[in-house]
């Protein structure tokens, strides 16, 4: 990895001379209660994941398998390049995915990088996990010419994506941080870091999450990372996979502590697609779920 590739390293503290007598606390310090200290969230996740197997002992193979004998198990296949697949997911944020689509689209349209190639399949391929229809097999828009296009006209492009106002700006900003942080606007050196320290490269990028990150390596590079959406969030707080109370950036750890690295996958497509066909936000139909019997949902005193 060229040096211009690190993500910016937090800056050190200075360490205290070692010759350095301690300071006697003022009175007004001693009086002060101690600040609560911030515990670390992996160690919370880990604590988490080992009380939830003592309490409710093959909870996650249950669920797993209960959704893949309603909905198949899913197996990894690639679907765009990396940088299409950032581009893609900033777009569907708080959209349909259908919208989204129609927005990338767009955009290699307006903006090619090749001419259509003639054998090239124009039919959309679905890609698992996804709730759009598709996108057909072509070349990636001109990134250059979308990173550089003016503000007014990259957001008309987009619009049928929604927020557009919102996204175009982030678009441009991401492609600069790929250029200036990488030296292209190729993200397959990723393929090669270990997969927490490409997350942590990739939620550097302002306006890039922790989800974003985890759906381009996961779908890009098949990483054992696992993007936490709003489906994913709500099944996995109703069945109890994670604490109720938390949120969805906390239930990033959850999953990982929680997780074998080949059962990523299958859990974040699996538990999107219950969570599109039978366990919706409104009305959940837990009649038709597999996951019934140990949701706490559904019995709150449900193992
Ligand atoms: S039992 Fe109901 S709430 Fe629980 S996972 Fe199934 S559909 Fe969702």
């Amino acid at each position: 990895m060229s040096p211009a590739r690190r993500p910016a390293a937090a800056p050190k503290s200075a360490a205290a001379p070692k010759s350095a007598a301690p300071k006697a606390k003022s009175p007004a310090a001693k009086s002060k209660p101690a600040r609560a200290r911030k515990q670390d969230p992996v160690a919370v996740a880990r604590a988490w994941a080992r009380s939830l197997e003592k309490k409710r002992p093959g909870l996650v193979d249950f669920v797993l398998d209960g959704l893949a004998d309603a909905y198949g198990r899913p197996q990894w296949q690639p679907r765009l390049e990396p940088t299409s697949e950032l581009i893609l997911t900033i777009l569907t944020a708080n959209s349909a995915d259908t919208g989204a689509e129609v927005a990338f689209g767009a955009l290699r349209d307006r903006w090619p990088s090749a001419p259509t190639p003639k054998d090239a399949s124009l039919e959309p391929r679905h890609f698992p996990g996804w709730g759009g229809i598709g996108l057909p097999d072509l070349p990636p828009p001109d990134w250059a010419a979308v990173e550089t296009a003016p503000i007014p006209e990259l957001t008309d492009i987009i619009r049928p994506g929604g927020l557009a106002n919102q996204k175009a700006p982030r678009i441009q900003a991401a492609l600069s941080a790929l250029r200036a942080n990488g030296g292209s606007y190729s993200l397959e050196f990723l393929r090669e870091m270990p997969p927490l320290e490409a997350r942590e490269w990739l939620a550097a990028i302002p306006g890039i999450g922790k989800k974003t990150a985890s759906v381009v390596l996961m779908f890009s590079f098949d990483k054992p990372l696992m993007p936490v959406d709003r489906h994913v969030f709500r099944v996995s707080e109703r069945i109890g996979l994670v604490p109720a109370g938390s949120d969805a950036d906390a239930a990033h750890d959850y999953f990982l502590a929680m997780l074998r690295p080949e059962q990523a996958y299958q859990t974040h497509v699996s538990l999107i697609t219950h969570g599109r066909k039978t366990c919706h936000a409104q009305k959940p139909d837990c009649d038709h779920c597999p996951v019934a019997p140990r949701c706490r949902y559904f019995d709150r005193k449900a193992q």
